[in-house]
C-alpha cells in the first residue's frame, strides 16, 4: 500500500507519481490533500491566490468523485498527519510526493522525510513541476556550476528537450485503486475546521459557477485562437494576448508537459515555449542556487525605504499606468507580464523601495502567485539576482504606456476618472504625482550603482 499526497499538482492526468504507482504498486493507495495551516491562514484564504487554490482544490475533489475514486482531505501539519497515517496503516510501505524547492517546502519535506524514515517506510519525492527533468538536465549539461544566465541555459535546455524530453504520462486516477474509507481516529483528529470547510465549499460554488474555467479547455482555446499571434500580442496588455495559464500551471491543474505538447508544432509555438523555459529557469535556480531565496541578505539595501510603498500598493502614485495596473491587480488578481515588470521597476527604482515589499504585495494579490516565479520576476526587475535587468536600464512608465497601449484605453478601463483625457495626455503623470519620473530615474541609477558595487 502507498500514500500519495497532492500539493502543487491538483489534477488527475499526467502526474509522474501516477506513472510510478501504476508500474510499481498493484496494491491500493491512500490519496490525500492536506490543508496546511501555514498555507491556509485567513489572510491567504481571502486573497486572490488562496481563493484560486481552493477553487482548484474543489475541482480536484469533484474530479476524483467523477472518476469513482477517493481523495481524503485533512487539516494539520503534514508531518503529523503522515506520522498518524503511517501508525494507523502498517501496510503503507511508501510515501510518494512531487518535489518542491521553495524554502517552506524544503523544510516541510525534511520533516516529512524524517517522519517517514522514522516509521521505517520509503520516502519518494518525484520531479513533476518542471518541463525538463532538471536534475537529469543538470547532469546532461555537465556544468561544474549551475547556470546563472538564461540564454546559455535556454540553449542547453532546448538541446536537452530535443534529445531527452519525457512526454506526458497516460495514467489517470481512473487507472489506480484508491482506498475509500479513512481510519476514523485520524479522520477525527485532522478534520477540517468549520472556517476552512466553509472556504472550500465557497471554492466549490465558484468552480460550479464557472469562475475557474476548466484548465484543459482554456489550454486548447489558447492554442487554437491566440498562440499564432502570441509573439506580436504578448505585450499588448490591453488585449490580453497571453495564455492566462499561469494560475493553472502553478496549482498544477494542468502540467507543463500538457501545455508544451498542445502547443508544439503550431505556428508561434517557439516564442511561447521560450516562456515555459523561463519557468524552468527559475525552478532550476530554486533547486540549485541556495541564495535564490535569500538574495536580500547578500546586498546592502539600507539606501532603500518603504516611504512610498503604500502609495504604490494602493494605486495613488499619480502615474497613470502604474495606478491603473495596481488597480487591476487589487480588483481582479490579474496583471499582465509587461505591467508586472513596469510596476516592479517603478517601485524598486523610481520609488527606491526594497523589492521584498513588492514581492509580498504580489504574493497576497496575484491569483497566479507562485513563490519561485514571483521571486524570479522581482529579482530581475530590481536588477538583483543572477540574470537581471541592468540597473541603468529602467523602464519609463510613461513611454511604456505610450508604446504598448497608445490609445490609453487600458488606463481608461481601470481609472475611469481619467477617461476624459486625450489619447496624448492620458499617459502623462498627474500634477500630484509622488515623484518626478526623470529625476527619480537618475537618482535610482546612482543608488543602485552603490548597492551593486
Ligand atoms: C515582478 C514579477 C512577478 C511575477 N510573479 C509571478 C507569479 O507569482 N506567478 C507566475 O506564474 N508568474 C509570475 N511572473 C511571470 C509572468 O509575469 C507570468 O508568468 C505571466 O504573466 C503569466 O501570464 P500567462 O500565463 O498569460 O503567461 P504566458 O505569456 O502565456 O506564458 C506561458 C507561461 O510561461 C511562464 N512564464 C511566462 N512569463 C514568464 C516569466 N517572465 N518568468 C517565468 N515564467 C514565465 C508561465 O508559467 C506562463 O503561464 C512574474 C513576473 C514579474 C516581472
Amino acid at each position: 500500500m502507498y500514500l500519495f499526497t497532492h500539493r502543487k499538482d491538483l489534477r488527475i492526468t499526467d502526474l509522474r507519481a501516477f506513472d510510478y504507482i501504476i508500474r510499481n504498486h498493484k496494491d491500493p493507495g491512500l490519496h490525500l490533500l492536506i490543508l496546511d495551516p501555514a498555507l491556509t491562514t485567513k489572510e491567504r484564504l481571502t486573497a486572490h491566490s488562496g481563493r484560486s487554490f481552493l477553487t482548484h482544490a474543489a475541482q480536484l475533489i469533484a474530479q476524483y468523485a467523477d472518476a469513482g475514486q477517493t481523495l481524503h482531505l485533512l487539516y494539520g501539519q503534514p508531518a503529523d498527519i503522515t506520522a498518524a497515517l503511517l501508525g494507523a496503516y502498517p501496510a503503507i510501505d511508501e510515501v510518494i510526493v512531487h518535489a518542491d524547492y521553495t524554502p517552506y517546502a524544503r523544510q516541510r519535506d525534511e520533516q516529512l522525510q524524517q517522519a517517514t524514515r522514522h516509521a521505517g517506510r520509503k520516502w519518494l519525492p518525484l520531479a513533476d513541476a518542471p518541463l525538463a527533468d532538471l536534475e537529469e538536465f543538470h547532469t546532461f549539461a555537465r556544468r561544474s556550476e549551475p547556470y546563472k544566465v538564461f540564454t546559455p541555459f535556454h540553449r542547453m535546455w532546448s538541446t536537452y528537450m530535443q534529445q531527452h524530453y519525457a512526454p506526458a504520462g497516460r495514467t489517470t486516477v481512473r487507472d489506480l485503486h484508491t482506498v475509500g474509507s479513512l481510519d476514523s481516529g485520524v479522520a477525527a483528529r485532522f478534520a477540517l475546521p468549520p472556517a476552512i470547510a466553509a472556504a472550500l465549499a465557497e471554492g466549490a460554488e465558484r468552480a460550479a459557477a464557472g469562475a475557474a474555467p476548466e484548465a484543459q479547455g482554456e489550454l486548447s482555446r489558447f492554442v487554437r485562437e491566440r498562440l499564432s499571434a502570441y509573439g506580436e500580442r504578448r505585450d499588448d496588455y490591453a488585449a490580453a494576448g497571453t495564455s492566462g495559464l499561469a494560475r493553472f500551471l502553478n496549482a498544477g491543474a494542468i502540467s507543463a508537459r500538457e501545455a508544451y505538447e498542445s502547443a508544439q508544432g503550431s505556428y508561434g509555438a517557439d516564442t511561447w515555449i521560450r516562456q515555459l523555459a523561463w519557468r524552468d529557469f527559475y525552478l532550476y535556480q530554486a533547486m540549485f542556487h541556495e541564495n535564490f531565496f535569500r538574495y536580500e541578505h547578500l546586498v546592502d539595501q539600507s539606501p532603500l525605504s518603504d516611504r512610498h510603498f503604500e502609495a504604490w500598493a494602493t494605486a495613488q502614485t499619480g502615474v497613470p499606468i502604474i495606478d491603473a495596473a495596481m488597480t487591476q491587480l487589487l480588483q481582479t488578481g490579474e496583471l499582465p507580464n509587461r505591467l508586472r515588470m513596469v510596476t516592479a521597476m517603478f517601485l524598486t527604482k523610481n520609488l527606491l523601495c526594497p523589492f521584498t515589499l513588492g514581492e509580498q504585495h504580489f504574493r497576497l494579490h496575484l491569483s497566479d502567485y507562485d513563490n519561485t516565479l514571483n521571486r524570479g520576476g522581482w529579482l530581475w526587475s530590481s536588477s538583483l539576482g543572477y540574470d537581471a535587468a541592468p540597473y541603468f536600464r529602467i523602464m519609463n512608465p510613461v513611454t511604456q504606456s505610450q508604446t504598448h497601449n497608445p490609445s490609453g484605453d487600458y488606463i481608461r478601463r481601470w481609472l475611469p476618472e481619467l477617461a476624459h483625457q486625450s489619447d496624448r495626455d492620458i499617459h502623462l503623470p498627474e500634477p500630484h504625482a509622488i515623484v518626478d519620473v526623470k529625476a527619480s530615474r537618475a537618482r535610482a541609477i546612482e543608488v543602485y550603482k552603490t548597492i551593486l558595487a
